[in-house]
């Protein structure tokens, strides 16, 4: 077995192999290989062993998006992102060692619910600590851009966890965006091809927000054509059962142009949220 260097937790240049990890159960299946339940030898310690085979990464020419990943996520500390302690290779394959995630998929947990849905407190929560954690990424210049439920995982005690920064970038970006997948999360400039900025992410959270209170996202549509249209033209329709409180917050991140969204301060602010997390509200 080869071994190769890794930062470690102290972010101190660290040795890692397979020989240091017992490995168990698979915990999923991605798109470049599986993840795995392991616990480190020596200390016992629990993480999700992330394996993604080199041949599928060079056939999809993602190796560059995966070192920014790698780059990016390991510098991050923040109780909601997932922390990504290190990393190591063989011949044929990438390890990322990465924090365990004891609930796994939030889009999972969303979809066993029994409506499709989560109630106002408990989207207040989600809410708040995604806001949060953009907001650490925001003050260390990186956004996201692909804040959607596939991409965040909950821990043993039901805390977000960002997960996936392979489309996230250092700002100031003026990138064009290879549009894939789905268009649902994406923000007018971004479907339009403009340049775009953090601002992004407050798009992201709105859609995220209406998506956990109603069971889908606010545009989605039969096909990408028409989801762009509803994206561009902001075609906002609300169910009944929603608050005005969720509402207010939804319609003032949703906004067609970057700048006049709501701020992630205000978002942590917002009379809904606060309103939510209030034990006695
Ligand atoms: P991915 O390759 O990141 O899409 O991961 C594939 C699947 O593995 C996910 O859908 C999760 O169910 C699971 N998974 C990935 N990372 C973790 C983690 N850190 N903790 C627990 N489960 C994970």
């Amino acid at each position: 077995m080869n071994s190769c260097q890794s930062s470690d937790t102290s972010g101190e240049r660290k040795r890692w192999s397979l020989d240091n990890f017992e490995v168990g159960r698979p915990l999923g299946k991605g798109k470049f290989g599986n993840v795995y339940l392991a616990r480190e030898v020596n200390s016992k310690f629990i993480v999700a062993l992330k394996m993604l085979f080199k041949s599928q990464l060079q056939k999809a020419n993602v190796e560059h998006q995966l070192r920014r990943e790698i780059e990016i996520q390991a510098n991050l500390r923040h109780p909601n992102i997932l922390r990504l302690y290190g990393y190591f290779y063989d011949e044929k394959r990438v390890f990322l060692i990465l924090e365990y995630a004891a609930q796994g998929e939030l889009y999972k947990v969303l979809q066993s619910q029994p409506n499709g849905c989560f109630d106002e407190k408990r989207t207040a929560r989600y809410i708040l600590q995604l806001s949060q954690a953009l907001g650490y990424c925001h003050s260390k210049k990186v956004i996201h851009r692909d804040i959607k439920p596939e991409n965040i995982l909950l821990d043993l005690r039901g805390d977000l966890k960002i997960a996936d920064f392979g489309w996230s970038v250092h700002s100031p970006s003026s990138k064009r965006t290879t549009l894939c997948g789905t268009l649902d999360y994406l923000p007018p400039e971004m479907v339009e091809g403009k340049a775009h900025d953090e601002n992004v992410d407050l798009w992201s959270i709105g859609v995220l927000a209406y998506e956990f209170l109603c069971g889908s996202p606010p545009f989605e549509s039969e096909s990408n054509a028409e989801t762009y249209k509803k994206i561009s033209k902001v075609d906002l329709k609300f169910p009944s059962h929603l608050s005005p409180g969720a509402k207010d917050l939804i319609s003032r991140l949703l906004r067609h142009s970057p700048r006049e969204r709501l701020n992630l301060e205000g978002v942590c602010k917002h009379p809904w949220i606060v309103k939510m997390l209030n034990p006695s509200g």
